[in-house]
């Protein structure tokens, strides 16, 4: 038997950047790899260019380097960055089914 207290009983879990071992933690859907660059034309957004977007939170330039999260909402495609604030907002959003990922 595992420890029961080790269990994730959150939504989700989300970790900043930090070890390999913490990143699988990270539950938002992440699409990487090659996969990354055809999806993200696929929705619109420029991988050649130095910025996709705006961070939906923070208004700041979202990259391939600190892309967190992509989601549709309100019939376009928001872009995400890595910020642990912006992370606690897509959560939020998560929480209230505002978002699905
Ligand atoms: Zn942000």
């Amino acid at each position: 038997m595992g420890d029961l207290s080790a269990m994730v009983t959150g939504l989700m879990t989300v970790t900043v950047g930090g070890s390999s071992k913490q990143r699988d933690q990270v539950a938002i859907k992440a699409v990487h790899d090659e996969h990354l660059i055809s999806y993200l034309r696929s929705l619109g957004f420029d991988p050649d260019g130095k910025r996709l977007a705006s961070c939906k939170f923070c208004g700041s330039d979202v990259t391939l380097k600190n892309l967190a999260a992509i989601f549709p909402q309100s019939g376009s495609i928001k872009a995400v960055c890595d910020q642990a604030d912006c992370l606690m907002e897509i959560q939020e959003l998560l929480r209230e089914g505002t978002i699905k990922l």
